[in-house]
């Protein structure tokens, strides 16, 4: 509200200051005289109206410009009447504009209207006396219209400021506009010249020669559209160049993925690439934790390790993360989620910076927009998103840069999800389902790596166990109770093993223990724990006993298969002796 009042005091302020200067000095008198010492007539007034309405009403857009250049019909109506009828007649043309964002709010239409009505009185009227000095036209001429530009500028900076609450585009920009403004008034100056010296020598019918200016101005008008299209095409093949070579890496990295290794290295470099394509400077990678709920980062670019350990250590649950991939954000395939949202602030990752009511300008982004690329698995469900930040250019995205950043997800989706599957099924491999211990192939495997790590001074024990009476207990109580008192027996055995123990399940009802560090006595005194936990453990009121067999590396065997058949022959030996006990070699 604060700001809108600032608005209207400005039209106000503006408008009465134009009025002020009109009456004072005999602004309306200078017109009378500029019309009763020209030679044209109603046509060219009328041509001259025409001509300022339809430039007052062509935006020239090219790269951050945006702008609407008066020049050209100024010099028309200059060189046919004056400064004076200059100024006036395009800030009243001006009121007219149709070109214009309707703006629900009628006053503010109206506020709009006025202040640029305004600026243009001024900027055209200010320097008016300037075109009456005793200079040659081209002088007169090229210095007038460099303090229109002048006084245009600074008005703008007010105006700007006033209006979108932007103060400034720089330098280096302002004068960009300035010179780009001033180059047809340049380019029409030897024209002008011409035609009013031939005026002056009696050629009074020379001023049909005005009727080009308009055909320059469509020139312009073209040569920016030309240009604008030229810089379209070269940056869509510039990027679909890109966008092709990036895939062709991914697609060869899909199918190298064969350890967690790899795709992390895949997933690294693809987002490289698709933060690299479409021109940002940070992209996070994260992936949803479905068990957990809660959002792992997994991946990032752009941004320093400790930034990005920092983000990693904030815990984003899955709801919160819902809550971005809404409908109303979806983007072509990806999610744009506005800072007038208000989402950046609930999602706890650092300050927000936006105020209520800050206008974006022009599609400017924001530090608290979040332009997020989901993938999604076979079933569309979402599995993680890379979010991108810090555009180079300045600019909240495009439909392209999201439709080519969602065919880019789906190929990291796909990446994604094989190398989970990829991960399950390796786990599978390794692992017995039924009781979760190391399956056969395991134990051998690291019973082999220890072994190479043992010595006398750092010995490997084995505990090889066998439930007692097995056969009988599935006779008489079924299988299914069998089964379950193997998983009890797993669950025993783990519970009572130091944490780097490795358990497995040697076979059917056998299992097998290797302790690193540990020699022959200590694994006796841990195996009797198993067998005392074992004997107490319930399996739906019934109990099992094992029997256990000790053997220690080097001194029982060498080598994995020497160590299990020394080991076994302990367990026998406590089978043949009652059972429930242990026996070393
Ligand atoms: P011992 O005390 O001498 O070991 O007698 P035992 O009956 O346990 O003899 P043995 O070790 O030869 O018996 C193995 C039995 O274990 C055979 C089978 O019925 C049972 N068994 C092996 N694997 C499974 C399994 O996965 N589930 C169930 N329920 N029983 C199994
Ligand atoms: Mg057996
Ligand atoms: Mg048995």
């Amino acid at each position: 509200m604060q700001k809108n009042t600032n608005k209207y005091l400005f039209s106000l302020i503006f408008s009465l200051g134009c009025l002020i200067i009109f009456f004072t000095f005999h602004i309306g008198q200078n017109i009378l005289y500029e019309f009763s010492s020209s030679y044209n007539g109603l046509l060219f007034f009328l041509f001259a109206i025409l001509f300022t309405f339809s430039i007052d009403n062509i935006r020239i857009n090219y790269r951050s410009f945006n702008l609407v250049s008066t020049i050209i019909p100024a010099i028309v109506i200059i060189l046919g009447y004056g400064p004076y009828t200059a100024g006036t007649l395009i800030a009243f043309i001006s009121l007219f504009r149709i070109n214009i964002n309707h703006s629900k709010n009628r006053g503010m239409y109206v506020v709009k209207a006025l202040s640029r009505s305004a600026i243009y009185f001024l900027m055209y009227t200010l320097p008016a006396d300037l075109m009456y000095l005793d200079f040659p036209l081209y002088f007169r001429l090229l210095l007038y219209l460099i303090s229109v530009l002048v006084i245009n500028q600074i008005i703008m900076l007010l105006y700007f400021k006033v209006f979108y609450n932007n103060s400034w585009s720089g330098l280096f920009n302002n004068m960009k506009v300035f010179l780009i403004e001033l180059f047809p008034g340049i380019l029409l100056l030897p024209l002008s010249q011409a035609i009013y010296d031939l005026q002056l020598v009696g050629y009074d019918k020379i001023f049909t020669l005005y009727y080009l200016f308009p055909v320059v101005s469509i020139i312009l008008l073209l040569f920016t559209i030309i240009m604008k299209n030229a810089d379209r095409e070269k940056e869509e093949s510039l990027k679909l160049r890109h966008f092709k070579q990036a895939l062709k890496g991914i697609l060869s990295g899909l199918n190298l993925v064969r350890s967690t290794e790899d795709f992390n290295i895949i997933l690294q470099k693809s987002t490289k690439l698709l933060a690299e394509m479409l021109g940002y400077r940070e992209a996070l990678v994260s992936v949803i934790n479905r068990n957990e709920q809660i959002v792992s980062r997994i991946g990032y670019y752009g941004i320093k390790k400790e930034e990005f350990d920092d983000l990693a250590s904030k815990t984003v649950t899955v709801d919160s993360v819902n809550a971005l991939f809404r409908p109303e954000f979806k983007f072509s395939g990806t999610y744009f989620v506005p800072a007038e949202s208000k989402m950046y602030e609930k999602l706890n990752l650092g300050d927000a910076v936006y105020n209520e009511g800050d206008k974006i300008f022009k599609n400017k982004w924001h530090p608290d927009d979040l332009f997020l690329v989901p993938f999604l698995d076979s079933e569309n469900e979402l599995i993680g998103y890379i979010a991108l930040d810090c555009p180079l250019n300045g600019q909240r995205p495009t439909e392209e840069d999201a439709e080519i950043a969602r065919i880019f997800a789906e190929q990291i989706g796909r990446m994604v999800e094989t190398s989970f599957k990829y991960k399950k099924v390796l786990e599978t491999t390794k692992i017995d389902q039924m009781t979760k211990l190391n399956n056969h192939t395991t134990f051998y495997e690291k019973a082999d790596e220890l072994i190479k790590k043992s010595s006398f001074e750092h010995p490997l024990s084995l505990i090889m166990m066998d439930i007692d009476d097995f056969k009988t207990f599935n006779d008489q109580y079924g299988h299914l109770m069998g089964d379950q008192a193997l998983k009890n027996v797993a669950k025993a055995i783990k519970e009572t093993i130091p944490v780097d123990a490795i358990a497995a399940r040697y076979g059917g009802e056998e299992f097998a223990v290797l302790l690193t560090g540990t020699d022959k006595l200590k694994a006796v005194e841990i195996s009797n724990k198993i067998i005392q936990k074992v004997a107490k453990t319930d399996v739906e009121g019934l109990h099992v006993t094992i029997s256990c067999g000790v053997a220690t590396c080097p001194e029982d065997g060498r080598h994995s298969s020497t160590l299990v058949s020394s080991a076994d022959s302990a367990l026998y030996i406590s089978k043949k002796t009652g059972k429930n006990k242990v026996t070393m070699v």
